[in-house]
């Protein structure tokens, strides 16, 4: 049976070592600033708003809420990203996604200052991190890395094998399993004979958004499997991409769904405030 890897606890010992921080960072009269901006009513939007901001709350940084209507024009957005992005209160900026679709989501976010971009998805930082140079780290991937690293889990010279290839999760995952030295093979919708890949990973992380999809079949004895999906059930319930049950019985490590990655993304945003209000006061 699978050792649990417990997101939660990580999380909220991350979120402590931050708090700390926060708090030695407060000493020298500089407090770290992050804007969430959400343009229109998209309700999961709210709830992901309301956590951020919450999640700031608990660790001493300030946070500011920019609500939009959903009318709001791409110019007008422009224009506040603008002000944010002078702003000198406001360290990072997130614009919450996905946005109303007669708005350009590429021209918002390349209009983030890259040393604000606390998502990590301007260019400019997407290619510091595929030369290995980052500012800010993806903060899905990089709660991945953390969950690993705290578990004790060495990726050096491990067969990693990542599932799914967004620029958000997949991409940027593999790159950073690349960057401490795993062997990374990346899966997509048109990779032929999945589980024959699946199967020799040591180290899988899946992101794929299918329920329940990764078997336990399809894992090696003893492998670390990271679930990164988050799917809603008919019945409302929160699942993977892993079948846990079955899952559990092949695997060495795996995280729940919930409890797993889930709590580590909005974990690392706080870790890349204080980033970029470091690389703030450095000047
Ligand atoms: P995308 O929809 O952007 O990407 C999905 C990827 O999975 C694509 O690369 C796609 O391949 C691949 N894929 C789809 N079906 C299959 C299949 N049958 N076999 C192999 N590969 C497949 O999703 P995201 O990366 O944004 O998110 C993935 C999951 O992670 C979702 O459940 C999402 O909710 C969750 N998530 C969780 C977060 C957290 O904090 N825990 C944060 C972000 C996402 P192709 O490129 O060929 O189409």
């Amino acid at each position: 049976m699978a050792q649990i890897i417990d997101g939660k606890l990580i999380a909220q010992q991350t979120r402590a070592e931050i708090a700390e921080e926060v708090a030695q960072l407060k000493t020298q009269g500089i407090t770290p600033g992050l804007a969430v901006v959400i343009v229109g009513e998209n309700p999961a939007s709210q709830v992901y708003v309301r956590n951020k901001h919450k999640a700031c709350g608990e660790v001493g940084i300030y946070s500011e809420v920019i609500a939009m209507p959903e009318q709001t024009t791409e110019e007008e957005l422009l224009a506040k990203i603008d002000e944010l992005n002078g702003s000198t209160e406001i360290d990072g900026i997130l614009v919450q996604l996905p946005l109303p679709t007669h708005i350009n989501e590429e021209h918002v976010l390349n209009a983030i200052k890259p040393d604000k971009d606390v998502d990590a998805f301007h260019p400019i930082n997407t290619g510091k991190i595929m030369i290995g140079n980052p500012d800010f780290l993806p903060c899905t991937p990089a709660g991945v890395m953390v969950m690993l690293q705290k578990s004790g889990i060495d990726v050096c010279g491990k067969n990693c094998v990542v599932v799914g290839r967004s620029n958000i999760v997949g991409k940027p995952m593999a790159m950073l399993l690349l960057a401490a030295n795993g062997t990374v093979t990346v899966c997509h919708s048109r990779t032929k004979d999945l589980a024959s890949v699946t199967r020799e990973a040591d180290i899988l992380v899946v992101a794929i958004g299918r329920a329940d999809f990764i078997t336990g079949d399809m894992i090696k004895e003893g492998a670390v499997v990271i679930d990164v999906g988050m799917n809603r059930r008919e019945d409302g319930k929160l699942t993977g991409d892993v079948d846990f049950a079955s899952a559990s019985e092949r695997a060495g490590y795996i995280t729940p769904v919930p409890g797993g990655v889930g709590p580590m993304t909005i974990t690392m945003l706080l870790r890349n405030t204080l980033t970029a209000s470091a690389l703030h006061h450095k000047r």
